[in-house]
């Protein structure tokens, strides 16, 4: 490694400590110090170009230093960089509430914000539990979650969460929550459909509704794709079900749409798929473009009806964080939905997510290859032990580090999750960085899986 790249890094380990990582790792894989980034690259102090195939932890959207977004944010910076939000308001953040209440799914009027995913997610079980108590329906405290989900890493989102690694040792500081089987169409039989898995899965939900339906308050769920969760995908009849079911048993529908908004999955909003409108919807990560931390929870006239009164009647919802709503985070979102205004993101999307299949097609047959899924821009590869059985690699054995290793070696961000290698890339992807990226993932998964070794 140069030593410009070195230098960074050795400060940087003499004082910081970072997110999602042991830090004994970079021992023998070093952190990688990024100088800039332009469209779907990333570059290092060395020179080193990366593409960036899961759009910097599934934040940006149209690109590093976006000519569009960039402007934006120097403009609102000339006036206002962030105020009060409590008694106070700014013109992004009427602008884009207006904007995204034109664009959700109808019903969804009123929008709270928070600064990062995990905080929206806090926002809408709290709001949940509080509706019901201004409506006198002091029984409801209950949350019911799908096993494999993932909601973030405060308290109650890793709670409502059933990612092992990240919750377990916490375990006893977190609320008792109702699991359900996961819709997750892996596990389906040979030959049976991802509908009919997801219908038959659904039984699970209606039994644990129809049993402790006075008692919960929502159901909250990642809509189509559980990406944490080794980006796990599911049906939308699913979330067609679970809408109906709600209303029936009088529950709250929460849709974490964090990481699936935005697009990621063909449509703006992967609810769109079921035609269904949630009580909450929580977006984040893309919202900003992949800029700045913003996050907001939309909910219904209805909820929003249930805390409107007098003062004294304490119906209210306290919650706040500081940077509730910043200025330059809302101008940033503002820019995003101009550029999904402005070209035809969708649809070039479609015609992006089809080459994204084709180019990893020769993987089909791959002995070690267990499933190949994809839902619109995300596509997933799980590595197996075993292709007939779709036995998993031990995890202790860190496969999935390998790709990455090699990703890193020639130049693509790949970040595999456990045995899962994925693509998630930002929408100004080229068809032929689409091509190194299934190329590099190809070569990767056949040193992994010790079908190759390095030479
Ligand atoms: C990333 C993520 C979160 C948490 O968002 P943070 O901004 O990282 O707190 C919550 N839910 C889903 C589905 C996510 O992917």
């Amino acid at each position: 490694m140069s030593s410009d790249n070195t230098q960074l890094v050795d400060r940087d380990l003499a004082v910081l400590w970072h997110p999602c990582s042991q830090m004994k790792d970079y021992e023998s894989l070093p952190m990688i110090p990024i100088r800039r980034g332009q469209g779907p690259w990333l570059e290092d102090f060395d020179g080193k170009r990366y593409l960036d195939a899961i759009s910097s932890w599934w934040v940006n959207l149209f690109g590093h230093a976006n000519p569009v977004i960039n402007r934006a944010i120097r403009d609102q910076l000339e006036s206002l960089e962030h105020v009060i939000l409590a008694g106070f308001t700014h013109e992004p953040v009427v602008r884009l509430s207006e904007e995204l209440v034109a664009l959700s799914p109808p019903g969804l009027t009123r929008c709270f914000y928070a600064d990062n995913g995990s905080s929206a997610v806090e926002v809408a079980i709290k709001m949940s539990f509080h509706f019901w108590r201004n409506q006198g329906h002091s029984r409801k405290t209950r949350f019911v979650t799908l096993g494999n989900s993932y909601h973030g890493e405060t308290l109650g989102a890793l709670a409502v969460g059933d990612v092992e690694l990240y919750k377990e040792i916490y375990r006893p500081l977190l609320m008792d929550t109702l699991m359900v089987p996961s819709p997750d169409c892996f596990h389906r039989e040979q030959g049976e459909s991802w509908e009919a898995y997801s219908r038959r899965q659904f039984a699970h939900m209606e039994q644990c509704l129809q049993q402790h339906g006075d008692e919960i308050c929502a159901v909250i769920v990642e809509p189509l794709v559980q990406c944490a969760g080794n980006m796990r995908m599911y049906h939308p009849i699913y979330l067609s079900l679970l809408r109906e079911a709600c209303n029936r048993h009088g529950v709250h529908l929460i849709a974490d749409e964090i990481a699936v908004g935005f697009g990621r999955t063909g449509t703006l909003f992967a609810c769109e798929q079921a035609g269904i409108t949630p009580d909450f919807m929580c977006l984040s990560k893309g919202l900003t473009g992949g800029y700045l931390p913003l996050s907001v929870v939309l909910t219904t006239d209805p909820i929003y009806a249930a805390f409107y009164d007098d003062y004294d009647t304490l119906k209210a919802f306290l919650h706040s964080h500081s940077y509730t709503g910043n200025p330059l985070g809302c101008t940033a979102a503002l820019a995003t939905l101009e550029i999904f205004r402005s070209r035809d993101v969708l649809g070039r999307n479609a015609e992006l997510a089809r080459h994204m299949a084709a180019s990893v097609a020769d993987l089909q047959d791959h002995p070690h290859v267990g499933e190949i899924r994809q839902h619109g821009m995300i596509l997933a590869i799980e590595m197996v032990r075993d292709r007939a059985g779709r036995e998993p690699f031990p995890w202790q054995q860190r496969r999935g580090l390998e790709v990455y290793r090699h990703g890193l070696d020639q130049g693509v961000l790949l970040r595999p999750l456990g045995n899962v290698v994925y693509f998630m890339p930002p929408y100004v992807i080229e068809e032929t960085e689409i091509d190194l990226m299934a190329r590099v993932a190809a070569e990767g998964i056949d040193l992994a899986t010790g079908l190759k070794t390095a030479v």
